[in-house]
């Protein structure tokens, strides 16, 4: 019924950006550095011409709206093509984790029924040792063309993607259809028993670009290289943002190592990059050995986890180069919140400034956040009363793919698993995840902030801090760490002098225990559960 006065309805549709980009900004690049090695350059309206031609093959196969078709594949502009071209049809992209073990792999093909497979040619290896757990697969594509097919699948029945796309017209009739049809689909990455599906709609997407676009403030001039991959929470939204600005876009493929990275950042001038704290880690390195920053770079995105002091005091102070934490979820598409400092923090000393950005980030406009006590009541937001962290707003998972209990609260807030506290600004400080938060003596320690303060201390590359029961103190804290030198670790003694002056007394590391890597989990991310189990037989105060 049509109401005198009132907008129009027009539904938000993934397509529409892309159709945006297309016709608008045509001639901003799209550039990768292809799997095969050498960089590929396109743009947004041969992009969008190969879209629809990639539309008509995928009808052609038989995929229907609501069809689920996979992505088993690195950052490039083929695997755009796809993220569009299933979206388009109404169909869903589903994203799947390389680094999945092949039966987490098959669970998670299995779980979303994906009728078809499209896979870079890094991962065709992979497939004899899955199809037989995959039957419902009709059929796979190799992300390349003809020339570049690799041996080892010769005998496989495997489609190649140019000559798939290559007979068919580059216009397509896109359907219109409810905007809260879902796009995507993504798994969440499972540290927290079996993966979890999260479906994304057309209208969330679209609503988290608005927002992407503002806070990472996009535009034609900003080059940016999303190091997050596009089998993890849709490179943040960053294929889908990017367009809406008609800003150029950088491809890593699958070199992600810190030489690679800054010489693709070198050589194609990217302003800004986004990625987790790991492969920063590399890019630091690099930058050290070469005693510059990429010429352009001038700010990086560092979300997933958090990252140490050192690391944005290295990219900040070292090499000038600003740092923007954000948090973020599988199940929040992923942006919860962003950090940027506003005048009266800019006014601050550098190192409160620092302080600053060590917090997640403030509250965006669409996700509204609590912080909820034990019972259930909520804490004030005075940057001190911790608890657990709920989200709310339209980009916000409400139930699991095929999931049959209730996800929510009882009043419609989704709990993140996460334990931090809000201030009166609405910045966001996150302590912890509920099940690595150690209590000891009835006091929470952090084990985030103890791991980061004891990655400040130079004799420490990478540590993680468990929980370790205790006879009298229930849990003491149990440091686990890969020493800078293997040939000379440091000693309890010489790293808690380290941190006592820098955290409560309590906190100090019980035991320590020196490593030679840490396990980390598909996303780079350290795996507390198998810490926890390996050293589950580890008891103290005996
Ligand atoms: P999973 O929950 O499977 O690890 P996600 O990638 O969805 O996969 O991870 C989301 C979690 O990552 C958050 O709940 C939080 O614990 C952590 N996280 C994300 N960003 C940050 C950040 N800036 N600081 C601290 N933790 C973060």
């Amino acid at each position: 019924m049509r109401i005198d006065g009132l907008m129009m309805d027009r539904p938000l549709m993934v397509i529409s950006l892309m159709e945006f980009a297309a016709a608008y900004h045509g001639d901003c690049p799209i550039i990768t550095r292809s799997v095969e090695g050498p960089v590929h350059r396109t743009n947004y309206a041969q992009t969008y011409r190969r879209i629809q031609k990639l539309a008509h093959a995928l009808v052609a196969l038989g995929v229907k709206p609501g069809d689920r078709v996979a992505t088993v594949a690195w950052n490039t502009w083929r695997h755009m093509e796809l993220y569009y071209a299933i979206a388009g049809i109404g169909a869903i992209c589903h994203t799947v984790n390389p680094r999945l073990s092949p039966e987490q792999m098959a669970y998670v093909i299995n779980h979303a029924e994906d009728r078809f497979i499209f896979l870079d040619s890094t991962f065709a290896g992979f497939v004899p040792g899955i199809k037989n757990m995959v039957k419902g697969v009709e059929g796979f594509v190799v992300m390349t063309d003809a020339a570049n097919m690799p041996s080892a699948v010769s005998d496989e029945n495997f489609l190649v993607y140019e000559d798939l796309i290559a007979p068919y017209p580059d216009s397509f009739d896109w359907p219109e259809f409810n905007e809260n049809t879902a796009a995507s689909l993504c798994y969440t990455s499972g540290t927290t028993g079996n993966p979890k599906g999260v479906l994304y709609s057309h209208r969330a997407l679209v609503l988290h670009s608005y927002c992407l676009v503002a806070e990472f403030k996009f535009g034609p001039e900003v080059v940016s290289l999303p190091v997050v991959p596009m089998f993890h929470v849709n490179a943040w939204g960053i294929p889908y943002a990017a367009p809406m600005a008609g800003a150029p876009i950088v491809f890593p493929g699958r070199a992600l190592d810190g030489e690679s990275l800054f010489d693709l950042m070198e050589e194609e001038g990217v302003t800004c990059s986004q990625g987790v704290p790991t492969v920063w880690m590399g890019l630091i390195a690099h930058m050290r050995k070469v005693g510059r920053k990429p010429k352009k770079l001038e700010s990086v995105v560092i979300g997933g986890a958090a990252p140490p002091e050192s690391m944005v005091v290295a990219f900040e102070e070292e090499f000038g180069i600003e740092v923007n934490q954000g948090w973020g979820m599988t199940e929040t598409a992923p942006l919860g919140v962003f950090n940027t400092l506003r005048p009266k923090h800019k006014a601050l000393p550098k190192k409160q400034q620092i302080d600053q950005k060590l917090k997640a980030g403030h509250v965006v406009y669409g996700v509204e956040l609590r912080i909820t006590a034990e019972d259930g009541r909520v804490l004030p937001n005075d940057g001190k009363s911790c608890g657990h962290l709920q989200v709310r707003g339209p980009w916000v998972v409400s139930s699991y793919f095929k999931g049959e209990e209730d996800l929510l609260t009882a009043d419609g807030w989704f709990d993140t698993g996460d334990i931090g506290n809000l201030d009166a600004d609405g910045y966001l400080q996150i302590t912890d995840r509920a099940k690595d938060v150690i209590k000891s003596g009835g006091e929470w320690i952090s084990s985030v902030d103890l791991e980061n303060e004891a990655m400040s201390f130079p004799a420490i590359a990478h540590a993680a801090v468990i929980g370790i029961p205790h006879a009298k103190w229930q849990e003491r804290p149990l440091l686990v760490c890969v020493p800078a030198d293997q040939n000379n670790p440091p000693t309890l003694e010489e790293v808690n002098a380290f941190l006592e002056p820098r955290v409560p007394k309590f906190w100090l590391p019980e035991a320590m225990e020196i490593v030679d890597s840490l396990p980390l989990g598909a996303t780079g991310k350290v795996q507390k559960s198998v810490l926890r189990e390996r050293f589950k037989t580890y008891t103290l105060g005996e």
